[in-house]
């Protein structure tokens, strides 16, 4: 292909969460834009072949066959797996990468990326999120502060359709919220008990992104009311939930600006030497294996951050042999990930006159309570718990041992009420928590395997305790029965928000992004991605990605049209 061909105003690697929006912006502000995704095409409605389906119109009731399982032990274990959604993971086999320390990488690979997936919950980050990693030493600052992406999370919320309530809280700012789910009577019983016994606690409504009452934009979109089935993972026909497919990439389609590229994996990006800038992407077709360079003005690396960080490794020249922008060796160093190992759970009595209407799919959230501004633990970061309340079908113990009608009867009866809570806790940005490329092994496109070398440390594990001990005395002041509680000792990696690799920060000697997401070295590609992370935060990461994709890319923009890129 001749280059004039190939040419656009801005290549987008990748088509979900972070992607969609890139396309989104980008294309609306004009720019003509290639977005270049691995896996195959998904179309709103039409590529969702189990939405509707009944559990038993699957030919295992759901459930995926033994040797499926044997062959697939790492993506099964991922949240929301199952016969209805595992069109939308990737399989073991076709996607290997190398285990120094065990990390479960749990992948989409299809244009819409994770966005079908996600479980959607969208807090913002607390302005001290920002600041406590510099301020209590355990990592560097960041080059924004919240101020510089409250806007920004405003024109997200506003688009995406995002349920909740004004609370007030410190440590989880309010937003443009629609209405939210309502609590169950048990979910309402614990926020009266938890704040009667722990002031300054708050069990609230946590963000969704679910659309409770559509605005003009969200019909402008096609989208419709969420109708509370809670099927959301295998793709909404009503677009009640907010994924890349149903809502930007269409969305970015209508302009006329965009060309999406699917099949098209990303083997690196390319850098002109005269003119010291990025000048491409190369790309090798999934099925042909046919190489094509594609060229423009800016790029955007939004293949979710270990794929990016694999992208940036493996984009050598001889400006940059260590991969690209990676002047100060930093590139692929200070991972990291949310610590999910907590859990646990009571049986709730005294409510067995009330049940429930819908399958809600939101959860309450109780907003982080630790070192919320100032240090007072013995380890460093805070937490939010995730929670909630439902009743089970019957004598679950039952269930084994008993068919036919009594079977039938069991189901059908309303059985004990129990609570849960789980932990989504920060970690520390570690150098010592890398992700590399092998040198050895490649996979079937001639790129080389990613090595993960990722570990949990000390402060992880003593957060576990204190999240293990405040849910259960919680649960236990809350008068609740039969407490249990687990550390699953799970690997990094099954949270599904890896993070960092390619760290913005003020300073290029410690960093390797800007404030608006550039590389320092190389300012026409920008990463907005979970790899651009500075630390974790405690909130579910992507509606800021969402936010820092949207700032960056009018940026890219507006520097594009004064033609400083
Ligand atoms: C079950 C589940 C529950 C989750 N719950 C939440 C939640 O409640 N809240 C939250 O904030 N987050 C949640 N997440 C995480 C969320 O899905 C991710 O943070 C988010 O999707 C990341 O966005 P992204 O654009 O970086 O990556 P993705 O959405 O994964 O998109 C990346 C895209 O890039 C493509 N790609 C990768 N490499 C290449 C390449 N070399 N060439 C071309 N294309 C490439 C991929 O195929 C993919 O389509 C959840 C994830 C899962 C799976």
């Amino acid at each position: 292909m001749k280059q004039a061909d190939n040419t656009y105003d801005a290549i987008v690697i990748g088509s979900g969460i972070s992607g969609g929006w890139a396309a989104k912006e980008l294309c609306e502000h004009g720019a003509k834009t290639l977005v270049l995704e691995r896996g195959r095409n998904v179309v709103h409605n039409k590529d969702y072949p189990t939405a509707n389906l009944h559990p038993w119109e699957f030919p295992f009731r759901g459930r995926m066959s033994a040797r499926f399982m044997e062959e697939n032990p790492l993506i099964t274990k991922a949240a929301g797996f199952g016969a209805d959604t595992a069109h939308f993971f990737i399989q073991d086999k076709d996607h290997p990468y190398v285990q120094e320390k065990p990390f479960d990488w749990i992948r989409g690979y299809q244009v819409g990326g994770k966005s079908l997936t996600w479980g959607r919950a969208c807090q913002r980050w607390s302005k001290h999120e920002f600041v406590a990693p510099e301020k209590f030493g355990y990592g560097i600052g960041w080059p924004i502060t919240y101020d510089d992406v409250a806007p920004w999370y405003s024109h997200v919320e506003k688009f995406v359709g995002v349920c909740g309530t004004r609370d007030g809280i410190d440590a989880m700012p309010d937003g443009e919220f629609l209405p939210p789910f309502e609590f169950n009577c048990v979910e309402r019983d614990l926020k009266e008990k938890i704040a009667t016994h722990f002031p300054g606690r708050h069990l609230v409504h946590a963000r969704w992104a679910q659309l409770t009452q559509p605005t003009d934009l969200h019909l402008q979109q096609g989208r419709g009311k969420c109708q509370a089935r809670n099927l959301c993972m295998r793709g909404c026909p009503f677009g009640g939930y907010f994924s890349s497919v149903s809502s930007t990439l269409p969305w970015a389609e209508r302009t006329g600006n965009l060309t999406i590229r699917p099949h098209a994996v990303v083997h690196s990006i390319l850098y002109d030497e005269q003119k010291r800038r990025a000048a491409g992407v190369r790309v090798i077709d999934a099925n042909t294996k046919e190489v094509h360079d594609f060229y423009s003005k800016v790029i955007f690396v939004n293949g979710s951050a270990l794929n990016s960080l694999l992208i940036l490794m493996n984009s050598r020249s001889s400006r940059f042999p260590a991969g690209l922008g990676n002047d100060n060796g930093i590139l692929g160093k200070y991972v990291a990930f949310h610590n999910y190992r907590g859990y646990a759970s009571a049986d709730v009595p005294g409510f067995e006159d009330n049940y429930y209407r819908g399958r809600n799919p939101t959860e309450p959230i109780i907003a982080n309570y630790r070192n919320l501004g100032k240090q007072e633990m013995d380890y460093v970061g805070g937490f939010t718990t995730f929670t909630g309340a439902w009743r089970e079908r019957g004598d679950e113990s039952k269930l084994e041992t008993t068919i036919g009608a009594e079977l039938k009867d069991i189901r059908a009866t309303p059985g004990p009420w129990k609570t849960y809570m789980y932990l989504q806790g920060e970690t520390i940005p570690k150098e010592s928590n890398t992700v590399s490329l092998s040198k050895t092994a490649k996979d079937q496109w001639d790129i080389p395997l990613l090595v993960a070398s990722v570990d949990y440390d000390t402060n992880d594990d003593k957060m576990v305790k204190d999240f293990l001990d405040q849910s259960a005395e919680m649960l236990d002041r809350a008068g609740y029965k039969n407490i249990f509680q687990n550390d699953s000792h799970q690997p990094p990696g099954l949270d599904i928000h890896e993070m960092g690799g390619c760290r913005m920060g003020k300073d290029p000697k410690t960093s390797m992004l800007n404030k608006w997401n550039q590389l320092h070295a190389c300012k026409n590609v920008f990463v907005t991605d979970g790899a651009c992370m500075t630390s974790t935060g405690n909130q579910s990461p992507s509606i800021l990605y969402m936010t820092q994709t949207a700032r960056a890319a009018n940026y890219a923009i507006e520097e594009m049209r004064s033609g400083n890129l």
